[in-house]
């Protein structure tokens, strides 16, 4: 006699906890596009004039919410970017004290930032290079017939034509 347990979606799913930067929001993140659900600071939202459109919608659609970091955490990470030299504004630090409490990934395209967040172990994504990266792929092409063959294929010429084989980014299909 099986009883039926109930599972929260967040369980099944997983989790995904999203931490967005400054220059998430500046590159183009739009979180009512995306999956997850998407935290910031109030001092990113100041900082980010240019997309307040993008925040505020994301906000009213519940795929944004604004939190603050514990103050203990904020000084963790000022003592790591002083161990890396990496010079943190107070809202940077603020952003990924927030990913540490939130046990999320940080969302930066920010040097120093990734640079800190690797010296404590948290996570991170870029944003810039994200639509390249999910768009386009590398493959092997023939030079002569054009056939594709997987970027992992041992031979160097083409099994129907014989011409050379060369790297080259094409598009992703069916995604
Ligand atoms: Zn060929």
């Amino acid at each position: 006699m099986g009883r039926a347990v109930f599972i929260p979606r967040k369980e099944l799913h997983g989790n995904l906890v999203k931490v967005l930067d400054a220059s998430s929001f500046i590159h183009g993140y739009n979180p009512s596009l995306e999956k997850g659900e998407h935290y910031t600071t109030s001092g990113v939202v100041e900082e980010v004039k240019s997309k307040r459109d993008v925040i505020y919608l994301a906000l009213e659609y519940g795929k944004l919410f604004i939190r603050e970091p514990r103050r203990e955490t904020v000084e963790r990470v000022k003592k790591a970017s002083l161990e890396t030299g990496d010079n943190l504004s107070q809202c940077d630090m603020e952003i990924l004290a927030l990913a540490i409490d939130l046990g999320g990934i940080l969302y930066t395209d920010d040097y120093g930032l990734q640079n800190v967040a690797r010296k404590l172990s948290v996570p991170f994504r870029p944003v810039i290079a994200r639509g390249i990266r999910e768009e386009f792929t590398w493959r092997l092409v023939c030079r002569g017939c054009k056939r594709i063959y997987p970027i992992d294929y041992q031979e160097e010429v083409c099994e129907i034509c014989g011409s050379p084989l060369e790297r080259k980014r094409v598009k992703k299909r069916g995604n």
